[in-house]
């Protein structure tokens, strides 16, 4: 995630957000209405056995959580009815008595329960309420099992819900942690967090489910497979951009697409997206744009696929077979499985160069597709993990591109005017502000990495990077699993590096 990332504006506003210049245009569309039309009663559709070739990730796919989800969009009234099932495997060695899932969707009030089901048999004390934490959300849904559910075991929870979307951004000072994305704008419509999702479970620590904050992400998401198909109920076909590869569909006006090992699906609509693609060995990268903005989405797109490249070389492989990038009708990018946005100032801001914050972010997150969403982390509690090392690949792209010119550019651009805080390992409640949280996870976690492989010297830390991503993809790391992978590649002492950078001792 880079929030908000405007280009250079001013010598005091440099690189993001909490300083921009050009705030989200107000979306111009009158609110949905509040009710939603009536449909036909949906049928649950049938679970497709997965048909792609296996990854390397560690788990089996058949104890991932399997998501299968039917959604009848409305698009004239932005709204929605889908049928959601999860096929969910315990794969801990605790017996379960309850199943907790995140709903973000009821941040903007766009959230309606309409049934719950697990094994066929409607579930009445499901408990959805706000975590006794501030702020208060009302995200959290825990579902009682009838049975408990042993290790190995599996179940099987089906949710009938509706959705009325927002307009994006469009919220009060209370709403400000919800969601800068989700909903709709005059030409865009945004589905991220939409769906209720189980979080993951950890032994000796339980759910693991986080309160939004300001800034920063909150969520953990366990690899999943999804299977999601689309209906247009009003006959309208506007041009979809999707986590994961389209499959082909008998419905009309349906769309179906299917991805494995992915941490969550999100989905993108606009009547007017166009799109440019290229292919970078079997995988099909693609950059959603409007129509004005056909050059910058164009230099988006090379960047993306040339650090595509430079990752799989330096990292490891890429699981899926499409990646798709979203110009975003508002100030804000982010990244999804398979999918990320783009800020639309960032657009409007580009200058035909690399030396500019279009390919530094579109580099930044492409990395996600390795620190995210191949290695999930908590994003709440150790946003580092993902967000250090997306933003030192900006550097290990760089210094690839162009070695000489560009490395020294990305610290005096990227790092120099911001004299990053310590505290890389900070939990996103304890950022101190926007800017001072990603002085200290993006910045100085760059800088941490930078010293780390100063000390142990390229090939070690490579080496270990390949390893790491070997090791932990399809899992969610831990700051213990990044350290200790790290020492099995080198004997150095980094005890001072630690105790520079860090809170805590590792
Ligand atoms: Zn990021």
């Amino acid at each position: 995630m880079f929030k908000r990332a405007i280009f250079l504006l001013s010598a005091f506003c440099l690189l993001l957000s909490a300083c921009s210049a050009t705030p989200a245009p107000l979306p111009t569309e009158t609110a949905p209405p509040a009710t939603i039309p009536t449909l036909p009663t949906l049928v649950p559709p049938t679970l497709i056995p997965p048909t792609e070739t296996p990854t390397a990730t560690p788990i089996p796919p058949n104890t991932r959580p399997q998501y299968t989800m039917d959604v009848q969009f409305h698009y004239a009234n932005k709204s929605a009815y889908v049928n959601e099932t999860i096929v969910y495997t315990n794969n801990s060695p605790d017996t379960l008595t309850s199943l907790v899932l995140a709903v973000e969707s009821t941040c903007s009030n766009s959230f309606t329960l309409n049934s719950l089901a697990v094994d066929g048999a409607p579930v009445a004390n499901y408990i959805f309420d706000y975590q006794n934490v501030q702020p208060y959300i009302r995200h959290r849904l825990e579902i009682p099992l009838a049975a408990p559910l042993a290790p190995n075991g599996q179940v099987t929870v089906q949710i009938g819900f509706g959705l009325v979307l927002p307009v994006v951004g469009n919220f009060s000072d209370e709403s400000s942690l919800c969601s800068q994305i989700y909903g709709y704008t005059s030409q865009q419509v945004n589905l991220v967090d939409w769906y209720p999702f189980i979080v993951p479970y950890v032994s000796g620590k339980g759910w693991v489910l986080h309160n939004p904050w300001y800034y920063g992400e909150h969520l953990t998401f366990e690899a999943a497979d999804f299977d999601v198909m689309v209906t247009f109920t009003d006959n309208s076909s506007p041009v979809i951009a999707a986590s994961g590869a389209e499959i082909p569909s008998t419905g009309v006006n349906t769309k179906r697409y299917k991805i494995e090992a992915a941490r969550t699906f999100a989905l993108s609509f606009a009547m007017e997206y166009r799109v440019a693609t290229k292919t970078v060995g079997d995988v099909v990268i693609s950059s959603y744009y409007f129509a004005p903005y056909e050059v910058p989405a164009t230099a988006v797109l090379n960047a993306t696929a040339q650090s595509f490249e430079i990752y799989t070389q330096k990292f490891g492989s890429y699981p899926h077979k499409t990646l798709s990038v979203v110009q975003g009708d508002f100030n804000d990018g982010m990244e999804y499985s398979a999918l990320y946005y783009h800020s639309k100032g960032i657009y409007n801001n580009y200058d035909g160069t690399l030396k500019n914050h279009l390919t530094a972010v579109s580099v930044h997150e492409t990395a996600h597709q390795w620190w995210f969403e191949q290695i999930a982390n908590d994003q709440g509690f150790e946003p580092w993990l993902d967000e250090s090392l997306a933003t030192y690949s900006e550097i290990v792209y760089y210094e690839t591109v162009q070695p000489d010119a560009l490395t020294d550019w990305w610290w005096t651009y990227r790092f120099d005017p911001y004299q990053p805080l310590n505290q890389v390992d900070a939990r996103i409640y304890e950022g101190e502000g926007q800017r001072p949280y990603w002085n200290k996870i993006y910045l100085n976690g760059a800088h941490f990495l930078q010293d780390l492989r100063a000390r142990i010297g390229d090939e070690a830390f490579f080496a270990f990077l390949q390893d790491y991503l070997a090791q932990m993809r399809g899992k969610i790391s831990a700051t213990d699993d990044f350290f200790r992978i790290l020492r099995a590649h080198t004997s150095a002492d980094i005890s001072d590096l630690i105790a520079q950078y860090f809170q805590n001792p590792h």
